[in-house]
């Protein structure tokens, strides 16, 4: 990346920059800033970018699947040869190590093949038939046909902590490519560079494979106001938003007050409850300090999937682990976060939680060893404390948790019933002994979106069975996942024909089926 280059925004396949508003990304390692200049987007700009989308989304839509296959195939591609420049990039954004850029990167273009693969099968549009019956008495039945439908422009906005996976051509923009919805990016602040060349590899892609120009956007901003111009334009016709509670919910916010509402799948951030059994810690204790420990510092908790909160039965047991956590959280050195605003904001969080009566310090780093890096904590609290208090519920992102000690299995089961969504929710227990709580799954799993039995939260699988979504607040909707094939469902809409003559009805749902689909067709009943 040219490091002395302005930065302009992507519309309809070019680079353009209008607006005279400069700002630059942070190299929270250096703890300096980046060269390189990024133009924030002008509300023109925005105007232009979203009736360019309109305007070629009927195109767009109307193209074959192996047409739009190409297109991600080739989006993979340009990704690819972006080379070492993306990841050194992404490493000066973030402070992140190489290996994960890396691995971010290999899990964006297995995505990007996912869906290519989606668009071509076109198994999203789901045909469903229902033969007419022109005898059936005492009416005839008419002959009714329902398929899915792209929506029209998505607006994306990607979250800090994973500037490929969940950002510019990440799962939301993938899947939403894929059914035919084109899409306007709006760029992270905190990763603009990496963001602006993986546009651009989006763009060549686009002219490589001669796609309609206005089917992606990339829009610098450095503040709320792009967000909320995209939230609240009538050409934007559903948002996909990976972030703070926060953020997701001002853009639900907004977009429930329009003229037009339109739907938001905001998936936002997770508490992740853990349920340690008692005859787990006789048999690993060692193995599950470890694993635990790892989980809470992995990406120096930046992880959507991160475990928040412990909770296990009060006894001999459990208190020698709680100790144990907190020392093999203490002897760790501490890392940095990937941008000064997020040492901030977990510096603030930690604070507001210890302002709380209850908590008991297992785990508190105050020396740091490097500019922008956060001392993890780990606290104890009283089971009926955390009952008592939502408070303890909410995230604070970076390696923060907190142990909850309940006296009985009571407790527990009040408390695991009080928790407000989350993405995950694990259960570490021997078989035998979860096979004597099974209501405990029961109540878990209409918490979260994933209960997960004997591993740990983070990492996250990309695949047809995958549930990345959970109840409010992890996501806005939780029939839908972010992550897996599924995650397109969030772009299509049902529409039904009525007595259409068969050349005029959508290829899907033509009783030749060229396109080789699952029809599900109901039989006739004489
Ligand atoms: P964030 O501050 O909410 O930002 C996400 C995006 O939303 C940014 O583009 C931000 O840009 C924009 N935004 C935030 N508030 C806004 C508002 N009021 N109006 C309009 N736009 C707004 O989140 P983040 O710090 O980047 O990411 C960390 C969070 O993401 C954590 O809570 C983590 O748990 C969550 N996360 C969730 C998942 C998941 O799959 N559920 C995955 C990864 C991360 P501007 O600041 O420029 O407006």
């Amino acid at each position: 990346m040219n490091q002395n280059k302005i930065f302009g925004n992507w519309i309809n396949g070019k680079e353009v920059h209008s607006g005279s508003l400069p700002f630059s990304t942070y190299n929270p390692i250096l703890d300096q800033p980046n060269s390189g200049d990024f133009i924030e987007a002008t509300a023109d700009e925005v105007s232009q970018a979203l009736e360019y989308a309109s305007k070629d989304f009927y195109e767009f839509s109307r193209l074959s699947g192996d047409r739009r296959g190409e297109f991600l195939d080739a989006i993979a591609y340009e990704i690819e040869a972006l080379g070492d420049d993306l990841i050194q990039t992404y490493c000066n954004e973030t402070g992140l190590p190489e290996g994960r850029a890396r691995g971010e990167r290999g899990r964006t273009l297995g995505q990007l093949k996912l869906f290519a693969d989606e668009a071509r099968s076109g198994s999203w549009q789901m045909p469903s038939i229902d033969l007419a019956i022109p005898d059936r008495s005492p009416l005839p039945k008419a002959d009714i046909r329902k398929v899915m439908l792209p929506l029209g422009p998505v607006a994306v906005f990607g979250a800090s902590n994973f500037p490929l996976a969940y950002s510019t051509a990440g799962g939301d923009t993938a899947s939403a490519l894929a059914v035919g919805c084109p899409v306007i990016v709006k760029s992270h602040p905190m990763h603009a560079g990496t963001s602006f060349m993986v546009a651009s590899a989006i763009v060549n892609a686009v002219h490589r494979t001669k796609m309609p120009k206005g089917i992606f956007a990339h829009l610098n901003s450095r503040d709320h106001r792009i967000g909320q111009q995209l939230a609240t334009h009538p050409m934007v016709k559903a948002i996909g938003f990976t972030g703070s509670e926060k953020g997701g919910r001002a853009l639900f916010d907004l977009a429930a007050q329009r003229k037009e509402p339109i739907p938001v799948f905001a998936e936002m951030g997770s508490v992740n409850p853990v349920v340690v059994f008692p005859e787990k810690l006789e048999h690993e204790n060692d193995q599950l300090v470890q694993e635990l420990s790892d989980s809470i510092m992995l990406g120096t908790g930046q992880f959507c999937t991160s475990p928040g909160l412990i909770f296990g039965i009060e006894g001999a047991l459990w208190k020698s682990f709680c100790a144990q956590m907190g020392s093999s959280l203490s002897q760790r050195a501490t890392q940095s976060m990937i941008h000064p605003n997020l040492k901030y904001a977990f510096n603030q969080m930690k604070s507001e939680q210890l302002k709380h009566a209850g908590l008991k310090t297992l785990c508190s780093m105050s020396e740091v060893n490097g500019p922008n890096h956060v001392g993890q904590s780990l606290l104890q609290l009283k089971g009926v404390d955390f009952i008592n208090n939502p408070h303890f519920q909410h995230e604070v992102f970076g390696p923060f948790a907190i142990m909850v000690s309940c006296k009985d299995w009571e407790e527990l089961d009040l408390a695991i019933s009080c928790l407000k969504g989350s993405l995950t929710g694990t259960i570490m227990a021997t078989q035998e002994s979860l096979s004597s709580h099974v209501s405990l799954i029961e109540k878990l799993q209409h918490r979260v979106g994933r209960v997960i039995f004997n591993q740990v939260p983070t990492g996250v699988e990309v695949c047809a069975s995958m549930q990345h979504g959970g109840p409010y607040p992890a996501s806005t909707d939780s029939r839908f996942t972010a992550v897996g094939n599924d995650a397109l469902l969030r772009w299509v809409r049902p529409v039904s024909f009525q007595n259409f003559p068969q050349t005029l009805l959508p290829k899907a749902l033509q009783t030749k089926n060229s396109l080789g689909l699952d029809q599900r067709i109901k039989s006739i009943k004489k």
